[in-house]
C-alpha cells in the first residue's frame, strides 16, 4: 500500500498542532508529534524523561537516534498503514536524510510550511496553554470552554516549560538554522505547500484543503 507521508513545517506556535488534526480527520491519517510523544514520556518521570528534560527545557533537540526510534516505532502502527502526518519532524537536514531513508518506494511525501514571523511567535507562545492529551489553546485566539481546563478531556490546562520568553528566542534560533535548506530540499524533491499563517485559524484551514484539493 502506497503511504500518504505529511510533514508539517513552522516555527514553534505556527499552528502545526491545530492543523495537523483537521487533517488528520480528513485524511484518516495518525498524527506523529515527536514534541508531544517526548512531552509524554517525560510526564510520566522515567529516567529517560528526566534526560530528555535537559533538552526540552532548554529548547534544544534530544538526541536524534532517539527521534529516529519513536518515529520508525510508532509509523509501524497499523493505523498508519496508508500514511502519516508528522509534526515537529524533520527538524534540521540529519532528520531529512533520516526521515528519506525510511520512505518505501510509491510513497507520497508533502510538506506543509507554516508561515509565521518570530515577533507573531513569541506573542502566541506565551498565550498558549496545553493538555497532557495533546490538546492545545490559546488564551486569546483559540480559548477553552471551561477556563484552565481541556475541552476534550476535561483536564487542567498547563504552560510548556519552553514556552518562556529566553527559550523561544533559542527555538526561533533552532528553527531558522534549520528551515532555509529543509524547505529548499522538500521544494526540488517533493511537494511543498507554503501557507500564510497569520491569518485565522479557519482561514489557514481553507487555504491548506484547497491546496490539496480536498473536499471543505
Ligand atoms: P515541539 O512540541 O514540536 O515544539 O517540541 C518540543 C521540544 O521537543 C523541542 O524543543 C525539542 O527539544 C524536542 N523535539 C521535538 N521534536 C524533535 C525532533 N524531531 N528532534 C529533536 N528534538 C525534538
Amino acid at each position: 500500500m502506497n503511504r500518504k507521508i505529511i510533514v508539517f513545517f513552522g516555527p514553534p506556535g505556527s499552528g502545526k498542532g491545530t492543523q495537523s488534526e483537521y487533517l488528520s480527520q480528513a485524511l484518516k491519517l495518525p498524527i506523529i508529534a515527536t514534541g508531544e510523544l517526548l512531552r509524554q514520556e517525560q510526564n510520566r518521570g522515567t529516567a529517560l524523561g528526566k534526560e530528555l528534560g535537559g533538552f526540552m527545557d532548554k529548547g534544544k533537540l534530544v538526541p536524534d537516534k532517539l527521534i529516529h526510534e519513536l518515529i520508525a516505532k510508532r509509523s509501524k502502527k497499523p493505523d498508519a498503514k496508508n500514511g502519516f502526518i508528522l509534526d515537529g519532524h524533520p527538524r534540521d537536514e540529519n532528520q531529512l536524510k533520516d526521515l528519506i531513508s525510511m520512505i518505501k518506494e510509491g510513497d507520497e511525501l508533502i510538506f506543509i510550511e507554516i508561515k509565521v514571523g518570530d515577533r507573531e511567535v513569541q506573542n502566541r507562545l506565551g498565550g498558549r496553554r496545553v493538555c497532557d492529551c495533546g490538546a492545545t489553546y490559546h488564551l486569546i485566539y483559540n480559548p477553552p470552554k471551561v477556563a484552565g481546563r481541556c475541552d476534550v478531556c476535561g483536564k487542567k490546562l498547563y504552560i510548556r516549560h519552553d514556552d518562556k520568553p529566553d527559550v523561544i528566542n533559542d527555538r526561533l534560533k533552532t528553527y531558522h538554522d534549520a528551515a532555509n535548506p529543509i524547505l529548499k530540499y522538500a521544494a526540488e524533491h517533493f511537494k511543498l505547500i507554503s501557507l500564510n499563517g497569520q491569518q485565522p485559524i479557519e482561514a489557514v484551514r481553507r487555504a491548506m484543503f484547497e491546496a490539496l484539493k480536498l473536499p471543505d
